[in-house]
């Protein structure tokens, strides 16, 4: 029984060789960290909001007065979830690569800024492509924290964009240390909450941290809609994210008055259905935040050890010294193709995980991996799909295919 009830948790998967009768299995998500299940309350909720759907902000009419009234509830939810203060903003995206290209766009001109090379795509190549300087990751998290300190000792950074836990292992970096080693060189941090939002609670005003990233559909709201939480300064300060309508207090032809965050980066008809999605799976999320990471925990550390105990098998890891990284799990196995063993696990075992880089190919690069398979928990995952992963590798690895 999943921890909150989720939509279509009674999947099953048709296997295409009968096995003594059997035609189908349950289907064993554990890919999570791709996108997660609807929770069943926020597809209520949906399903409850969509006769009430209209424009929102500009009509005057019932309709667009009560869209608006959910629409604003949900950002002020979203917020919530991420312990924003009162000064800070909530811009809603599409997702966390929206978010963090659209925070690349706000910091101030000539701002350099300092990224880590384990960093998901999403996470670096907005940065890059503003010309940040990436910084290696060493073995363990102190020599790390102390690369970055030298870092910030040598050039004036202005920002600093850290995973607040890594898509390929569910480690990180000790959020508030980075925080107080960054502000302590007067540079600001923005957290890629995407992996870490849906496992252990975040906060802003607990952390320190100056923005922080989320996508709806890793949080159990797969209607569309991210965030970005933050600083007010650079983001009214900064260039629109779109040109268009709702962004604007006046316009004449040739002149343009762009409005303050975060209208000034929402232009055009939002999506008030996947806001209202994620501020319901945020609030839902809140309410159990003990229990998941309790479960998180409990099964991550059930399948990392069911998995090393196969011969080849390697786990990947960042650093020899982390703590309580989210289960988010990748592995390789000797000799094998991740892509076979994936399609593997499907066809005979009802069992859904990624293979391939991750989008974190300097990541896997570093590390000399040229592809992995990577197997995510969620509010769903029982022991049972962790145990039958682990026997589906088992039989791959010793059996063969
Ligand atoms: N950051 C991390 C750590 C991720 O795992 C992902 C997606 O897998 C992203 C950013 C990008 O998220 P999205 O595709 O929702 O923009």
């Amino acid at each position: 029984m999943a921890l909150l009830p989720l939509v279509g948790s009674d999947t099953r998967v048709p296997l295409t060789v009968p096995l003594d009768g059997v035609t189908s299995l349950p289907y064993a998500n554990l890919d999570y960290a791709a996108s997660a299940p609807a929770l069943a309350a926020v597809a209520e909720a949906v399903t409850r909001a969509l006769p009430l759907y209209a424009s929102v902000h500009r009509g005057a009419g019932y309709l667009s007065q009560v869209s608006t009234a959910l629409y604003e509830q949900s950002r002020t939810a979203i917020g919530r979830f991420v312990g924003a203060r009162s000064d800070d903003v909530v811009v809603i995206t599409r997702n966390t690569t929206d978010s963090l290209n659209l925070l690349a766009g706000c910091v101030p001109e000539g701002a350099r800024v300092l990224v880590l090379d384990v960093e998901h795509h999403a996470n670096l190549l907005p940065w890059q492509r503003a010309g940040a300087d990436v910084l290696k990751a060493r073995a363990t998290v102190a020599q790390t924290l102390q690369a970055l300190t030298n870092a910030l000792a040598t050039r004036n950074y202005r920002l600093v964009a850290v995973t607040g836990a890594s898509n390929v292992t569910g480690e990180s970096l000790p959020v508030a240390e980075v925080v107080a080693l960054a502000h302590a060189a007067n540079a600001r941090v923005v957290v890629d909450a995407a992996q870490l939002a849906p496992h252990r609670p975040f906060s802003l005003a607990a952390t320190g941290a100056d923005y922080v990233a989320l996508s709806g559909h890793k949080l159990y709201a797969p209607y569309g809609a991210g965030a970005l939480i933050g600083r007010r300064d650079w983001l009214d300060a900064g260039r629109p994210y779109l040109a268009g309508g709702g962004a604007v207090t006046n316009v004449t032809v040739g002149h343009t008055s762009w409005e303050p965050a975060p209208q000034r980066h929402e232009a055009g008809s939002p999506n008030v259905i996947g806001a209202l999605a994620l501020g319901v799976a945020a609030t839902e999320l809140t309410a159990v935040a003990d229990r998941l990471a309790d479960h998180d925990r409990t099964l991550r550390e059930r399948l990392e050890a069911g998995l090393t105990r196969i011969p080849g098998v390697e786990v990947l890891r960042l650093w020899a010294d982390s703590t309580e990284p989210v289960s988010v799990v990748s592995f390789t196995v000797a000799g094998q193709d991740p892509g076979l063993l994936a399609a593997y696990l499907s066809a005979e075992h009802g069992i859904g995980v990624r293979d391939g880089r991750f989008c974190a190919h300097p990541l896997l690069e570093a590390r000399g991996v040229t592809a992995g398979l990577r197997a995510s928990i969620g509010l769903g995952t029982a022991e049972e799909d962790v145990d039958r992963l682990v026997r589906g590798v088992s039989e791959f690895v010793t059996v063969g295919p």
